[in-house]
């Protein structure tokens, strides 16, 4: 049984522009998986979208602002001329001729439209609890609409009170991507998004007070905090090396010793965790949200108390403990675009027998 699925990208950044995070990676990954299943797939993204094998409808008009920046109790903005808006109208316009609309925006907007719709929309969640105004209205369609709404992680999902209600997916990544690398260089490895919420200030200060080279790799999204950083940090031995595109990115921290990931908040279920180890580099987390699903301590990684930079240093200085062949092992086994496509798969399936 094949199916006509229409994928309805993240509107606060056109597809290729690091913007969106993960959900851009992560909308890729399906829409290949779904494809190479045979199933008919489009994604509809914001103009200036870019891919080089999918089929992507590209929508004009403003971005949103990125759910993260915002307070708990702000209510939902809304741009004029909204991409978002533009892009749900286009679906309800096409709606027939797919069987199944599939949302990864983290909006409230197509959450709401959900009743307003004829065919079933799943929701794919990429964050755990931010604001009020979210949180009412995932719940809403949770209850009304049993089973559509999708998360990454367990501990994502217990940022909800209806995290009984969520199905989780976890994640998957092309695995013949990423090459396993067994001799790594010396350097360190820290790959993201510069943003606050992302902590690189103390990836860098363990850089600093270890001595050992850290490379960073990602989006500059947050100028004046990646600026703070390089004030507070003159003498650091990091080096910025761009937001390169996966085959680049995996080649280079393929080389590195581990990756650091020194999150604020509630990470749902990074992408650069589930990278890393596919390339063999064991991960130095804080011990919070998707990582501590994803970490086996002592094996593929070691968990630090959240916050601590003695913490990081002192698992930089255990990283020979950890096995890299070990760590690709589990990408092979739980994070392979197989196993992320039936997991997928499975729950389209659902949503539209119901
Ligand atoms: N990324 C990239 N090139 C870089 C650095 C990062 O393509 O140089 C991508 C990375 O592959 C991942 C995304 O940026 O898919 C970051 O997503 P993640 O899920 O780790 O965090 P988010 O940004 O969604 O909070």
């Amino acid at each position: 049984m094949y199916y006509k699925l229409l994928f309805m990208s993240t509107p606060i950044g056109s597809l290729g522009s690091g913007l969106g995070g993960g959900v851009e990676l992560t909308i890729s990954n399906i829409a290949k998986e779904m494809l190479r299943r045979g199933h008919e797939v489009k994604i509809v993204a914001p103009q200036g979208s870019v891919s080089s094998s999918l089929p992507i409808k590209e929508i004009p008009g403003e971005l949103q602002i990125p759910a993260q920046n915002q307070t708990r109790t702000e209510p939902i903005f809304i741009p004029k001329n909204s991409v978002l808006a533009n892009m749900w109208d286009y679906a309800r316009q096409v709606q027939a001729d797919y069987d199944l609309i599939v949302n990864f925006a983290y909006d409230w907007l197509p959450l709401y439209l959900t009743p307003f719709f004829n065919r079933p929309i799943a929701h794919l969640i990429s964050m755990g609890s931010l604001t009020d105004v979210m949180d009412h209205i995932i719940e809403q369609v949770a209850n009304n609409f049993p089973g559509t709404i999708g998360v990454h992680g367990q501990t994502q999902a217990a940022t909800f009170t209806f995290a009984d209600k969520c199905r989780c997916l976890v994640n998957g990544m092309d695995l013949s991507v990423y090459q396993f690398c067994s001799q790594p260089g010396s350097d360190l490895a820290w790959v993201g998004r510069i943003a606050p919420e992302k902590g690189l200030e103390d990836a860098v200060a363990a850089a600093k007070i270890t001595g050992i080279p850290m490379k960073i790799f990602g989006l500059i999204q947050d100028v004046p905090y990646w600026e703070k950083i390089c004030q507070e940090y003159p003498d650091a031995p990091i080096e910025y090396r761009g937001f390169l595109p996966t085959h680049e990115l995996q080649q280079e921290l393929g080389q590195c010793r581990a990756l650091l990931i020194t999150p604020r908040w509630i990470e749902a279920y990074p992408n650069v965790a589930l990278e890393a180890l596919a390339c063999g580099v064991p991960l130095i987390s804080y011990c919070r949200g998707g990582l501590t699903e994803i970490i086996q301590e002592g094996k593929t990684g070691f968990l630090v108390e959240p916050d601590s930079v003695q913490g990081l240093v002192e698992a930089i200085k255990r990283l020979d403990e950890l096995d890299r062949q070990a760590c690709r092992q589990k990408a092979e086994t739980e994070y392979s675009l197989e196993a992320m496509g039936d997991r997928v798969e499975q729950w389209f399936q659902k949503i539209m027998r119901n």
